[in-house]
């Protein structure tokens, strides 16, 4: 356990300077080893020999542009990544694309937040490497003629495979477990991204929702698997 002990140890690629000095000192004020990279080849390169526990990586980067140095870490590794944006257009793009991003972060962001988001994505990756392993066989779950199986990570509908992107098959496979019961965003945001006692944006939620309806249901504006509870929030049936 001693790895506990040792300091995590966080990437940051980012090439406004301003921005990237901030960080970096406020992270290692709460506990963190950083390294800077000032562009995207640069941070392709550390990330894929320095062994962090988290990326945090900004989109728009001389050189290599922050999708595509996420999309080559992910042929090799599964470290979390974060991608740091100040673009609603490039919210859309991180959500839909399935580039292996664990989460993203909107700029000008709260130091608190990025500090929250660091902790939940790199508790979040250690217990999947903890416990994926070691379990037994999870067994497959049913919603009529929609089939999640946690064994292979795969989902169909009818028999055919529906592809989803990591977050949308976390979501997806929490709320079948718990079918009928309705989660709040916030509630979602703690149980499926790992933001505990986190109160700030959750129009992630509502974005990845719709994603997964638009690729679950015959007609995503008549659900017959992911319901709106009014006022409430989300629940499978
Ligand atoms: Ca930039």
């Amino acid at each position: 356990m001693s790895e506990t002990e040792n300091k995590k140890r966080i990437l940051v690629v980012e090439d406004e300077s301003k921005i990237a000095v901030t960080v970096i000192y406020n992270l290692q004020r709460a506990g963190y080893a950083c390294e800077l990279a000032c562009d995207g080849e640069e941070g392709l390169k550390k990330a894929l020999t320095g062994n962090f526990d988290l990326i945090l990586l900004d989109i728009m980067l001389p050189k290599m542009n922050g999708f595509d140095v996420c999309r080559h870490i992910r042929e090799k590794l599964a470290t979390p990544i974060i991608f740091a944006t100040a673009k609603a257009e490039e919210i859309d793009k991180i959500m839909g694309l399935d580039l292996g991003a664990d989460d993203y972060i909107t700029k000008p962001f709260s130091l608190n937040e990025l500090i929250a988001r660091i902790k939940a994505n790199i508790r979040r990756s250690r217990s999947e490497i903890v416990t994926t392993p070691t379990e037994t066989a999870p067994s497959t779950i049913s919603v009529r003629g929609l089939v999640i199986d946690p064994a292979k990570y795969q989902v169909t509908r009818d028999g055919e495979p529906i592809e989803l992107t990591k977050k949308e098959y976390e979501l997806l496979s929490f709320m079948a477990k718990n079918q009928g019961t309705v989660y709040s965003r916030e509630q979602l945001l703690a149980e499926v991204w790992g933001y505990d006692g986190f109160y700030g944006d959750t129009s992630s939620v509502d974005v990845t929702v719709s994603r997964l309806r638009s690729k679950l249901e015959v007609d995503a504006g008549k659900p017959e698997y992911l319901f709106t509870k009014r006022g409430m929030g989300y629940y499978i049936k």
